[in-house]
């Protein structure tokens, strides 16, 4: 059972890709065979998926068969009570106003578009979990208590704290439209309960993960581009902490975003 911090570095790897993430939930209504996944969660890089959750002892491979192992099973019962501790009541919550747009600067990824940073009263805090399925690309962050809602170009993160920013927005008009929408959606569901919207599959580009990498080729994380990393992020050779340049202060909001970004790969 996994216990060193190599090993649970092997399970977080493991665990922080959505395709695989499935697997692991496909495998909790019994084995499966590795056709049966194929069918389930596509053929690509199939082979990759599952060493990678066997080396992190979550699943057991025997002749074709796939199945959790005791550990894996551990791990999703631990995590789904984990997660229904945290799931809030919408009842007590009260409806929120976009109290103020504070700042509109140029967006990292693009300086012809603005970031937005805007304020959200009352703060949603833990309630911002149970509006996920609210919206067709969104997906709540334990990690920064923040809801992060992906629509075309737009990238908004709602956080618990109340303070909501936007990135790739055209102008102030488009901005405080987008804020009204978002205000009205979260606000109808305080009304009525959370309706889930139909769930789309988000695709992230290895173009896009490079836009917000430091751009500098400067070789430290073992690729010689910026580029090279941006691939191996796809498909999971790479995790962002081998870009040790972006945990210096000025690409703060960088890493903000990439951290966003390959929660969808
Ligand atoms: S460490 Fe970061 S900045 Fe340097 S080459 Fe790798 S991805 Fe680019």
């Amino acid at each position: 059972m996994p216990g060193n911090p190599n090993e649970i570095k092997l399970v977080n790897n493991a665990m922080s890709n959505a395709t695989r993430r499935n697997i692991m939930n496909f495998l909790s209504s019994g084995d499966k065979s590795t056709e049966e996944i194929g069918g389930k969660v596509g053929k690509t890089m199939l082979d990759f998926h599952l060493k990678l959750l066997q080396q992190a002892s979550l699943i057991e491979i025997e002749e074709g068969a796939v199945k959790l192992s005791e550990y894996g099973k551990n791990f999703l019962k631990d995590k789904e009570e984990k997660g229904t501790d945290k799931t809030a009541d919408l009842s007590k919550v009260k409806p929120v106003e976009v109290t103020e747009v504070r700042q509109l600067l140029p967006c990292i990824a693009d300086s012809s578009k603005f970031r937005v940073i805007a304020n959200m009263a009352p703060p949603l805090g833990g309630a911002l979990k149970v509006l996920e399925p609210l919206f067709p690309r969104g997906r709540y962050s334990d990690k920064i208590n923040a809801l992060i809602i992906q629509k075309g170009e737009v990238i908004t993160t709602v956080y618990g704290a109340g303070k909501v920013t936007m990135t790739m927005i055209k102008n102030e008009g488009e901005a405080r439209e987008a804020l009204d929408n978002l205000r009205s959606t979260i606000n109808e569901a305080i009304a009525k309960g959370v309706a889930p919207a139909p769930r789309e599959k988000v695709r992230v580009e290895p173009m896009e993960l490079y836009k917000y990498l430091p751009q500098t080729n400067c070789g430290k994380c073992g690729d010689q581009s910026c580029y090279t990393f941006a691939i191996k992020l796809m498909s999971g050779e790479a995790s962002l902490d081998k870009c040790t340049p972006l945990t210096e202060p000025k690409y703060a909001l960088n890493q903000e975003h990439l951290q966003v970004l390959t929660a969808y790969i």
